[in-house]
């Protein structure tokens, strides 16, 4: 059974090249991520989605702005400016919204890129700790954990609402 209303608003947010076009051309469906004529198609424009979470389904729409309803916060585990950066985005983001609790999850991209991480695991997860929010680490090259982080923000705003 589809929930009914209006879309969820997820906002992919990180410093530049940290793997967002490349999220949200997975999310779009299309055929290579790292194909960069496919990416364009993602580029400006808003995207929208039914995708299935845990048996049931969820219309989300992939949005380019600062206001959505939660958040995926990209960093690039080989760039430690982009992890910086993450933090301050964190920082903008609950002075935006102090009140409301918005799902965030902290995303650590790029993890196929072994030999030049410079962000560790565990920095990831203490960060995302002190920041109260869910951490996971992708590789939108490797398409791995890309839809685990979607679902993980499905959820999460799910639990907002049933707890409404
Ligand atoms: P954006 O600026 O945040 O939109 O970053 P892009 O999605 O354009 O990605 C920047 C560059 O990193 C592109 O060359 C992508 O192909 C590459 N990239 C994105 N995600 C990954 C990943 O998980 N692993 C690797 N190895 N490269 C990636």
């Amino acid at each position: 059974t589809a929930e009914t209303g209006s879309p969820y608003r997820v906002v992919l947010l990180g410093a530049n090249g940290v793997g967002k076009t490349a999220f949200a051309s997975i999310f779009a469906g299309a055929a290579d991520s790292m194909d960069s004529d496919e990416c364009e198609l993602c580029g400006d424009e808003m995207c929208e989605k039914v995708i299935e979470v845990d048996g049931e389904s969820a219309a989300v729409t992939l949005v380019h702005a600062l206001f959505g309803d939660a958040y995926l916060l990209l960093y690039s585990i080989t760039d430690r400016a982009s992890f910086l950066r993450a933090s301050e985005l964190r920082i903008i983001l609950r002075h935006f919204r102090p009140a409301q609790h918005t799902p965030i999850i902290l995303v650590g991209n790029k993890c196929d890129l072994v030999r030049r991480r410079e962000v560790s695991v565990s920095e990831g997860r203490a960060c995302a700790a002190v920041f109260d929010c869910k951490f996971i680490e992708t590789s939108a090259a490797m398409q791995h954990n890309v839809w685990e982080a979607f679902h993980g923000i499905v959820r999460q705003l799910r639990l907002r609402r049933d707890s409404k």
